[in-house]
């Protein structure tokens, strides 16, 4: 059986890789005139090892409590399997100069192989450089999409690469692009959220920011477009299970933010975990090769996500050995393999080259890939950054960004009679789970996997207590903790503390948790935390209800009991200062939410669902959450009018302005996301209720008004069709910004109507 599958994927894999071969060859640049010289030097054996990416604790000394490089691991690494690249960190964060002689051995030891490749580097830095002591950690990519503010995803994706340059690393693991749909899944604050417009525009301005103009300065570093694709929405919410997605929608949801980012020049990739419709995307040379190299003509290396290759085997039951995995995984168009913890990988490689299953020029390829990665970051000239050229590193100006991202972020979505903001001399107990501990501001991937050690790490940054208790005086605040995440604590103290408060700040939530750990089977939120809020609603005393969570957690019937409802996402470093700044009228919040808060654990639906039936509203199977996607208060208001388009009809090749005028009609000064979506009246593929299709936020003083200006094309209003081509089809459509709207039609001469296809 195994020899008959060998068989055939070798055939199938012989006939598309003649049809790779016969593809004609972009013009060769100096830079890959230069990478080909050596890759002629270089032998099977070298080739292989630049392949391979192996994990930290592979050279290190096994004791945790003080980490070490092992030098003879390393020789052994470097020298006997000329292992290309490294990753990860041993334990928890590090400081900047053990960095710094972690990577100046590594170099050392590359220096001194035959022809002196450097090891690239790669790391997590998905918040902010979260695995060195004393970086800026930023809001989590959920919290970031909240702000719609792309000019401060771009700040952040700046500094977060100056201080991973700073820790002398010039490959960052980020930003995720997977579409953030399903608030089971445990990553889901990883992503940008559950809209694909949002997390498209998100992605290509934070790559932007890493990448800079030119990604081999001191200052900028490669990203990574993870996990292509289709990682996040597995059928269970469970992590790395399966997923059944078709095509078609493969294409209209969670493709986007992969292409844009192809387009912002990423220069890696790393993929998805998970099988898709019974195909690990490992194994899937239609998705590695066809897809992501053939349409979206992206040229820059592919990485496994952790131990993936050996996991088609292991998990995957699709290849009959450990050998087999290597095989199919390198000819479907991984150019290199996060092993992580042994060398088999290049064994087998090796082997399977020899054995003509694997073709050398696919080893070329992926080869040439890397090294050109290498060149363009420019490791060949400086392998090792300089420790003084980084003088900001976790400086106040950086967590100033990392502070205004989080009062961006913020999302303020219930503020009865207005009991927020509140005084400064305001009597308030402080309470809840996630009231004092950073690990709820912060999350997972955070100085280390899970970011259990974030109180140690960042003890020097505020919680939701020590941010209230700085902002009005210890006098003035109670702590009482109330519940951990699922048991109640010492509820009668709580309750008579609540009776002297003027207000009761309760903390519910989340602690960090990242992957398979945060799997969970039941979205409510623990019971105690819901107990909790319940008995200190029979106080009488208002509840501003805060939820530091990852996920949006069922909270219903504790949110019915509050007077407001903040939602703060996992809001980084300067989360606390942020939430404190909101509540006592300091800064006045503009989030929006970037994902749907559902009512019902049954009721997952995300907001660009389908039409009801003649638009029935009372349906309650269709979209029924607590909160909608977008949802977004603020302290003064906003006022809408004048929506206006350019022309009635948009015809093929021409772009519609649409301007809108937007006032402060409130007594403060505050900032405005402008939220533009469209639905089709009537398509070929029954249309969704409606699209975000573009944004922006804008700043208004008291009284002040601005005309907001967007253009779009069909290009904006295009779909996925029956047959997998994007289409914009003619038709009807409705534009709605604020509580604005206005029809139009789209007219081409080129697309034939909707129906009567034969
Ligand atoms: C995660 C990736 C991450 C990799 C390296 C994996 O378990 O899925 O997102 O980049 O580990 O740490």
């Amino acid at each position: 059986m195994k020899r008959i599958f060998t068989a055939l994927t070798v055939l199938v894999f012989a006939a598309s890789f003649i049809a790779n071969a016969q593809q004609k060859k972009a013009p060769q640049s100096d830079l890959d005139k230069k990478v080909d010289a050596l890759i002629a030097k270089m032998t099977l054996e070298e080739k292989v090892g630049q392949m391979t990416q192996v994990t930290l604790d592979e050279v290190s000394k096994s004791s945790y409590s003080k980490h070490e490089i092992d030098p003879e691991k390393l020789k052994d690494a470097i020298q006997k399997y000329h292992v290309g690249s490294i990753l990860n960190v041993m334990g928890a964060a590090y400081t900047r100069e053990h960095w710094h002689e972690i990577i100046s051995t590594i170099q050392d030891e590359a220096a001194k192989s035959r022809l002196k490749i450097p090891v690239i580097y790669g790391i997590d830095a998905i918040h902010g450089e979260n695995y060195t002591q004393g970086s800026t950690l930023f809001p989590q990519e959920i919290a970031m999409a909240a702000t719609f503010d792309r000019a401060i995803a771009h700040r952040a994706g700046e500094i977060a690469a100056y201080e991973v340059r700073a820790s002398y690393i010039p490959w960052n693991f980020s930003p995720v692009l997977d579409l953030g749909k399903s608030p089971l899944w445990p990553r889901i604050y990883e992503t940008f959220g559950e809209d694909p417009y949002l997390c498209k525009t998100m992605g290509a301005s934070i790559i932007r920011g890493y990448q800079g103009n030119d990604v081999g300065d001191k200052y900028h570093v490669a990203a990574c477009m993870k996990h292509y694709l289709g990682y996040s929405y597995p059928l269970s919410g469970k992590d790395r299970t399966p997923a059944w997605i078709p095509d078609r929608y493969m294409r209209e949801y969670f493709l986007p933010s992969f292409t844009e980012a192809v387009k912002a020049g990423a220069k890696t990739v790393m993929i998805n975990s998970g099988e898709i419709n019974g195909v690990p995307i490992h194994a899937s040379h239609y998705m590695l090769t066809d897809v992501l190299r053939g349409e979206l003509h992206f040229d820059g290396v592919a990485v496994t996500d952790w131990r993936d290759i050996q996991y088609l085997h292991d998990r995957h039951h699709i290849a009959a050995t450990q050998k087999d995995a290597v095989m199919i995984a390198v000819n479907a168009g991984v150019d290199m393999s996060m092993v992580p913890y042994d060398y088999t990988f290049y064994t087998y490689l090796i082997e399977l080259a020899k054995e003509g299953k694997v073709p050398m020029w696919r080893i070329n390829e992926a080869v040439h890939r890397i090294l050109k990665l290498k060149y363009e970051t420019g490791l060949f000239e400086r392998p090792v950054g300089k420790p003084d050229d980084y003088p900001k590193f976790g400086s106040e100006e950086f967590s100033k960004v990392s502070l205004q991202a989080a009062q961006e972020a913020i999302t303020l979505l219930k503020n009865n009679n207005n009991v927020l903001p509140l005084k400064k001399n305001t009597k308030v107990l402080v309470t809840g789970p996630t009231a004092n501990t950073m690990r709820s501001l912060d999350g997972g991937w955070s100085y280390n996997w899970q970011g259990e050690t974030a109180d140690n790490f960042a003890k020097d940054k505020n919680t939701i207590l020590e941010a209230i208790q700085q902002k009005i005086g210890k006098d003035n605040v109670t702590y009482q903790a109330g519940a951990s995440f699922d048991k109640l604590e010492d509820i009668d103290n709580t309750v008579s503390a609540a009776k002297q408060a003027d207000a009761i700040v309760l903390c519910l939530g989340e602690l960090s948790y990242t992957e398979n750990v945060g799997n969970i089977d039941d979205l409510n939120l623990p019971w105690a935390q819901i107990h909790l809020a319940e008995e200190l609603a029979k106080t009488g005393k208002p509840i501003i209800l805060v939820l530091a969570e990852g996920r949006p957690r069922i909270v219903t019937d504790a949110e019915s009991l509050s007077a407001a409802t903040i939602m703060m996402y996992l809001s980084g470093n300067e989360g606390g200062n942020a939430l404190a700044d909101i509540l006592f009228g300091d800064a006045n919040p503009s989030g929006r939410l970037s994902i749907t808060y559902p009512r019902y654990t049954n009721a997952l639906v995300n907001y660009y669902r389908k039409n009801l039936e003649n638009g029935n509203p009372d349906d309650k199977h269709g979209y029924n959450p607590l909160y909608e996607f977008g949802t977004g208060l603020s302290y003064t208001t906003f006022t809408y009018s004048n929506l206006h388009l350019s022309k009635p009809d948009l015809k093929d090749g021409e772009t519609m302005t649409v301007t809108i005028d937007v006032k402060n009609s409130g007594q403060m000064e505050g900032k405005e996301s402008v939220l533009l979506y469209t639905s089709q009246l009537y398509a070929s593929i029954s249309p969704d209720f409606k699209r975000l299709r573009a944004y922006d936020k804008i700043e208004l003083k008291p009284g002040e008004t601005k005309t907001v200006t967007f253009k779009l094309t069909s290009k904006d209003i295009a779909f996925v069709n029956d047959v997998n081509k994007i289409v914009a089809e003619p038709g009807e459509f409705k534009l709605m910004i604020g509580d604005q709207s206005v029809n139009f039609k789209y007219v081409s001469n080129t697309v034939p109507s909707r129906t009567g296809r034969l």
